[in-house]
């Protein structure tokens, strides 16, 4: 590593198969429970990046995704239902409807599993964490303990399934999107939200762009790279979307704000319980509380554009 040109050497795209990957640039965590500098590689094809160094292995229970309340869920609980909805309209504008089986993979807390079933989907989800698993049941939602490469679904068995915010996470996601069109029947629909890594907030944010989340997110999906990989196993996108009020104005207001506070995205681990409230980032942040309009409407015109800081993106299972 390290010799400044040839980080990621021989390695091939993991949303395209192009390449190889050449060095790209070096990023601090995006945790402070995971401090340090990752080196990014990017895609000379599609302009998709990868992180280069593993995660560590309990990544995914430290820090801001260590687990507990995060300060004002009470709430943020109707907007949380009205993102909930609206991913459903994704669904429905493709033409499918409730009643179908619908699996949600990476289900967390179980949250969207139990507003598919208010809509009358015969919904279920998996989650590879304990601590979803119990949250969920805590809600009355049985969710099946598992990864993609350890869960027992019937092959065939879905009219639809939703990957939200979690194939950027996966060490392999060309793999696990095999799996996934293998359980749809023909025909049948995903929904996948991840970050846009072609954004402007990605831009404006470089290496505190708030979605970066290094070293979790293992792959920086660009839209033309998470098309040629859903392609690549069968899976025909026929939408996507960059208008996403869950992710994209705020994405782009802490990324902008990061640019001046000490701790990157301050406000989102403070949230988290993941950094102190008493900061001299506390001041920084709330003076630029009043550009929290201006990120909606510039979020909106890039969605336009389709530049939006994240994107959801639905797929038909073919033949
Ligand atoms: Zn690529």
């Amino acid at each position: 590593m390290g010799d400044g040109g040839n980080d990621g050497a021989g390695r091939r795209c993991p949303a395209c198969g192009g390449g190889p990957l050449v060095a790209w640039r070096t990023v601090p965590g995006s945790d402070p429970a995971l401090p340090g500098d990752y080196e990014l590689a990017r895609c000379p094809a599609c302009g998709s990046a990868v992180t280069l160094a593993p995660a560590p292995a309990e990544a995914h229970e430290q820090g801001a995704y260590g687990g507990g309340r995060p300060r004002g869920a009470r709430l943020a609980e109707p907007l949380l239902g009205a993102f909930d909805r609206r991913r459903l309209t994704f669904l429905a504008r493709a033409g499918a409807s409730p009643p179908g089986r619908m699996l949600d993979i990476g289900a967390g807390r179980g949250r969207f599993v139990a507003h598919a079933r208010a809509a009358g989907w015969d919904a279920d989800g998996i989650e590879p964490s304990q601590r979803g698993v119990q949250a969920a049941l805590a809600r009355g939602i049985e969710l099946q303990q598992a990864a993609v490469d350890d869960a027992d679904v019937t092959p065939g068995s879905l009219d639809a399934a939703t990957l939200w915010h979690v194939l950027e996470h996966l060490d392999d996601p060309g793999a696990a999107l095999e799996r996934i069109a293998g359980w749809l029947q023909p025909g049948g629909l995903l929904v996948i939200g991840v970050p846009n890594l072609a954004s402007v907030q990605a831009r404006v944010g470089g290496a505190r762009w708030y979605h970066l989340d290094v070293p979790r997110h293992r792959t920086h999906f660009t839209v033309a790279g998470l098309h040629a990989l859903l392609r690549s196993q069968g899976l025909e996108p026929i939408a996507t979307h960059h208008l996403l009020a869950e992710h994209n104005p705020f994405g782009l207001w802490q990324s902008l704000v990061s640019r001046a506070t000490r701790t990157p995205s301050w406000l989102y681990h403070a949230l988290k319980r993941n950094a102190p409230l008493r900061s001299g980032d506390a001041l920084v942040t709330a003076s630029a509380l009043p550009l929290a309009p201006l990120a909606v409407a510039a979020e909106t015109a890039f969605a336009l554009a389709r530049r939006g800081g994240t994107v959801a993106v639905v797929a038909r299972r073919v033949g």
